[in-house]
Formats: structure tokens, C-alpha cells, sequence
């Protein structure tokens, strides 16, 4: 995780936005999502393991 340095910033705004990474119990699918009603977007599984 490296947001300090803003100037080099496009146009996607991080700022107050927290992204995990997540693994899947169900098919070992990584993905990052936020929030917290997740589901896995391959098997639509919720039964998640947050990574970090
Ligand atoms: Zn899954």
C-alpha cells in the first residue's frame, strides 16, 4: 500500500477507500473487494477469508 505520494494520483480517487484482498473458501479465488457483504465473484460464495 503506497498512496502518499498524491501527485502521481489518475483519476481514480483512493482517498477514504479501503480495498482488501480476499480469498475464497469455496474455489481459491483471490479478488479485492470492499465493504462488508462480499461474495465472491466467481461462485458468488460468502464464505470468505480476508487476507490483507
Ligand atoms: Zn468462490
Amino acid at each position: 500500500m503506497c498512496f502518499v505520494d498524491s501527485s502521481t494520483a489518475d483519476s481514480v480517487d483512493m482517498s477514504g477507500v479501503v480495498m482488501s484482498t480476499y480469498k475464497c473458501n469455496a474455489c481459491d479465488n483471490k479478488f479485492k473487494g470492499m465493504g462488508s457483504k462480499l461474495s465472491c465473484p466467481t461462485c458468488q460464495s460468502t464464505d470468505l477469508k480476508k487476507l490483507d
